[in-house]
């Protein structure tokens, strides 16, 4: 289950939950103020910052070039 992360538009706090795909969007109590007022803000993971280090580094780390 993928972890999401939102944002209250009520007490400006920002938590992570982890939820289904399927009710990502759905409305979800906010744990300071219990509010329903948040907004799901995108995740980190989901942006692909982390792909494009291990497509760089190409050259393999244990050939046995003699
Ligand atoms: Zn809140």
């Amino acid at each position: 289950m993928p972890i999401y992360s939102y944002h209250c538009e009520q007490c400006q706090t920002e938590f992570t939950e982890l939820r289904r795909c399927s009710e990502m969007d759905a409305p979800i109590d906010c744990p300071e103020c219990g509010g329903r007022e948040s907004q799901r803000m995108l995740s980190g993971f989901a942006v692909g910052s982390g792909a494009a280090s291990t497509a760089s580094s190409s050259q393999p780390a244990s050939s046995p070039f003699r």
